[in-house]
C-alpha cells in the first residue's frame, strides 16, 4: 500500500471541507481532500438565497463546484475517492480511501456532512421517494404531477418552491401544527397556488406495488385517508456522516460530533465542521465559517504540538 504523508487530511468536499482546504492551503499547510462530490450537498439547493453577498441568489451547483474548484487553484489535493476509515495512532491519523490508498497527518478535519433520514414506515425503499428535487424533480415534469413534499423546514420549503414549478400540485405534509421555516420561504410558498399545506398531518405508509401511488396519513385529530401522488420527497430530518471513524469520538444523542470552541473534538488533533457538527444552524455559510476556524485551529495545533 502506498503511503501519503500530509499536515490535515479533510473528509468531505462540501464548502466546510473545501472551504478548510483553501484556507488550509493559503495557510501553508498541505492538504488532502476526500469525496467524490465537488460542493457536497449544495448541489440539491435550486438557489441559495442566503448567502452573503449574492444579491438575488446563487444556484447551489454553481457555488458548490467555484469553491471546490478555488481551493484546488491553491492547491490542495483532491483524491476523488470516499475515506473508508480513518484511524487514530500516537498523535497521527491514518485515512484509507476506496481504492485501498493510505494517507497520514497529524491532523484530521471530519467535515463529511449528513444523509438524510427515510420515514420509518414499511416499504420505506420504494421507487419514487426521493431526497432532491433539484436532481429529480425533473423527472416530473410535463406529466401533470401531483407531488408531496414531507417536512416543515426551510430544505422542505426549498423542495416544495422547486416542485411547484414543475407539478400540477404540490401537497407540503407536515407534521407540526406550524412551519418551521424562516419568514422568506413561507411568503414564497403562501405565493404559490399550487402549494397546499397539511398541517398536523403525519405519513403512515406508502401504497403501490413497485413505486409510490399514494401515501397514507392520519391527522392529529386521527382521521386518516389517503392521498395519491406520484412521487414524494422528503426532507424530514438528517443523520451525520461519521461511519468511516475507526474510533470512540464524543457524539450528541442525534450523533453529531461534539467540539469545544476551537472545533476540536474529544480526540487531540481531530477537528470537525459543518453539518456533521453539533451546532445550532446547518447553513452553507455556517459549514464555510467552520471550515476556515477548523483548519486555523489544526495550524495552530500543529505549531503547539511541535516537539
Ligand atoms: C434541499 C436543501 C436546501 C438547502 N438550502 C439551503 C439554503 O438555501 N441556504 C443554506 O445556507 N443552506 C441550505 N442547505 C443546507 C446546506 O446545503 C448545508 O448546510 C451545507 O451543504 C453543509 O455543508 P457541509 O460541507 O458541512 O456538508 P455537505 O455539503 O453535506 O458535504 C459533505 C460531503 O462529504 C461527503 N462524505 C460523507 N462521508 C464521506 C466519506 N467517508 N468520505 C468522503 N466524503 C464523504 C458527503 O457525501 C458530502 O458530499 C440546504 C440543504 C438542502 C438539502
Amino acid at each position: 500500500m502506498e503511503e501519503n504523508q500530509y499536515d490535515v487530511i479533510i473528509v468531505g468536499t462540501g464548502p466546510a471541507g473545501s472551504t478548510a482546504a483553501l484556507y488550509g492551503q493559503r495557510l501553508g499547510l498541505n492538504t488532502v481532500v476526500f469525496g467524490d462530490t465537488p460542493g457536497g450537498i449544495t448541489y440539491m439547493i435550486e438557489n441559495i438565497m442566503n448567502f452573503p453577498g449574492f444579491l438575488g441568489g446563487v444556484p447551489g451547483t454553481e457555488f458548490g463546484v467555484k469553491l471546490f474548484q478555488q481551493a484546488q487553484t491553491e492547491g490542495a489535493l483532491f483524491t476523488m475517492s470516499r475515506l473508508k476509515e480513518l484511524n487514530h495512532h500516537e498523535n497521527a491519523f491514518t485515512g484509507t480511501d476506496d481504492n485501498g490508498l493510505m494517507y497520514t497527518a497529524p491532523c484530521a478535519i471530519i467535515a463529511s456532512g449528513r444523509v438524510p433520514k427515510r420515514l420509518p414506515v414499511a416499504h420505506s425503499e420504494m421507487k419514487g421517494i426521493n431526497f432532491c428535487s433539484v436532481c429529480d424533480g425533473p423527472l416530473f415534469r410535463g406529466k401533470n404531477a401531483t407531488l408531496a413534499v414531507v417536512g416543515s423546514d426551510n430544505a422542505a420549503g426549498q423542495h416544495a418552491m422547486t416542485l411547484s414549478r414543475i407539478a400540477d400540485k404540490v401537497f407540503l405534509i407536515c407534521r407540526s401544527q406550524t412551519l418551521k421555516m424562516d419568514a422568506v420561504h413561507q411568503q414564497l410558498i403562501a405565493a404559490q397556488d399550487n402549494i397546499e399545506i397539511l398541517n398536523g398531518t403525519e405519513v403512515t405508509g406508502y401504497k403501490g406495488l413497485d413505486l409510490v401511488e399514494a401515501l397514507n396519513v392520519k391527522t392529529n385529530e386521527d382521521e386518516t385517508s389517503e392521498i395519491p401522488v406520484d412521487g414524494v420527497f422528503l426532507a424530514i430530518g438528517w443523520t451525520p456522516n461519521t461511519k468511516m471513524l475507526a474510533m470512540s469520538v464524543d457524539q450528541n444523542s442525534g450523533g453529531y460530533l461534539q467540539t469545544d470552541d476551537k472545533l476540536m473534538t474529544s480526540i487531540p488533533g481531530l477537528f470537525a465542521a459543518g453539518d456533521v457538527r453539533d451546532t445550532d444552524l446547518w447553513q452553507v455559510l455556517t459549514a464555510c465559517a467552520d471550515g476556515a476556524r477548523a483548519v486555523k485551529n489544526v495550524a495552530d495545533h500543529i505549531i503547539a504540538n511541535k516537539s
